[in-house]
């Protein structure tokens, strides 16, 4: 099986490897050095550095190109960067856009590219949604991060791209998972040529060999109510903390059987650019996704999983018993 192999999403299979590849490479140049990449704090004070905005844009440029009546629902906006155009980082991310798209390429076109991925969320209709990195934070640290493009009809997420660059892959660093709906899932080189694996889930049933994964940072998911699970169902394979969707990637290929992230605080909606792409992939290898109280994502709700609190990966067997003991931790 080859992700070519993917009956109704052939199209969107094909420049999905091509546009996060570009995406991947981007990111891996700005992050030989880390202490150039021009990370600055946004409204929120979450972090976004060159390589976001670079990312967005090679992503954006190639769905315009290839699916020109989508619209593209993407974390970040060109608003603060059309106020410093003469800037050195304006100069540097029309620099490393152009390493991938062509020496022509201007930076009015970048602004125009990342504002690409300002459309907005419509529950009957068809539409993309793309984290360009997922997990800035580990980005910058080193760490793990994603890039992160899912395709959304009618509420439902039916295709799926996962770049993992700092993941090990079949044919050494970066992982890129595909997954179509009622298709399946597979894993390619991110960087360089490959055969296309299957990625199943693992099989483990046993709560004792169950490995955990939960973010890194403790704003994201609640690490107290987590070591609270696993002391209850006396969870005891290795727990690991990473940052980004590689957790969803990491329950996809077997190497956790658990992805916890639980509310840190009552008014936190989920980003669908968080989730739509692992989701899918973990469900297309044969996981279950659903939020803390055991209902399914619900994608039709706008730019947030506005019905869903928290989220839940499991390879399966796992999920019902977690989603149980959640209940009783949570209700504490
Ligand atoms: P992770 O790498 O798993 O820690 O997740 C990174 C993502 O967490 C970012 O893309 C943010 O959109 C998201 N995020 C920010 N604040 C919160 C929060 N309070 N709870 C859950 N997720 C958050
Ligand atoms: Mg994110």
């Amino acid at each position: 099986m080859n992700h070519l192999s993917f009956r109704k999403h052939r199209a969107e299979a094909h420049h999905a490897v091509a546009a996060l590849g570009r995406a991947a490479r981007l990111c891996r140049a700005v992050s030989a050095d880390l202490s150039d990449a021009g990370a600055r704090a946004k409204d929120d004070r979450s972090p976004v550095t060159l390589a976001d905005y670079g990312s967005q844009a090679v992503v954006c440029a190639a769905l315009a190109e290839a699916f020109p009546g989508d619209p593209v629902v993407a974390e970040e906006s060109a608003a603060a960067l059309r106020e410093q155009r003469a800037s050195p980082l304006a100069r540097r991310l029309e620099a490393l856009v152009a390493t991938e798209l062509g020496s022509d390429t201007r930076l009015e076109q970048v602004l125009g590219w990342i504002d690409h991925g300002s459309g907005r969320a419509t529950p009957a209709g068809r539409f993309w949604t793309l984290d360009p990195i997922d997990g800035t934070k580990g980005f910058l640290r080193g760490g793990h991060y994603a890039i992160a493009l899912g395709l959304i009809e009618e509420g439902q997420v039916v295709f799926a791209a996962l770049a993992c660059p700092r993941l090990e892959g079949t044919a050494g660093p970066g992982a890129l998972l595909l997954a179509a709906r009622g298709e399946g899932a597979v894993e390619l080189p991110l960087f360089g040529e490959g055969p296309a694996r299957p990625v199943r889930v693992s099989s483990c049933a046993t709560p004792a060999e169950a490995r955990l994964c939960e973010s890194v940072e403790r704003a994201h998911s609640h690490h107290g109510h987590a070591a609270r699970v696993v002391e209850m169902m006396g969870i005891g394979g290795a727990s690991v903390r990473i940052d980004s969707q590689a957790k969803y990637a990491a329950v996809a290929r077997g190497d956790a059987e658990i992805y916890l992230r639980l509310p840190t605080r009552a008014d936190y909606q989920e980003r669908i650019w968080d989730h739509a792409a692992g989701m899918l992939v973990v469900e297309e290898a044969g996981g279950r996704v659903s939020d803390v109280a055991g209902r399914p994502l619900d994608f039709s709700r706008g730019a947030t999983l506005a019905a869903n609190r928290g989220v839940v990966a499991t390879c399966g067997p796992l999920h019902e018993a977690l989603i149980e003991t959640l209940g009783r931790v949570l209700d504490d």
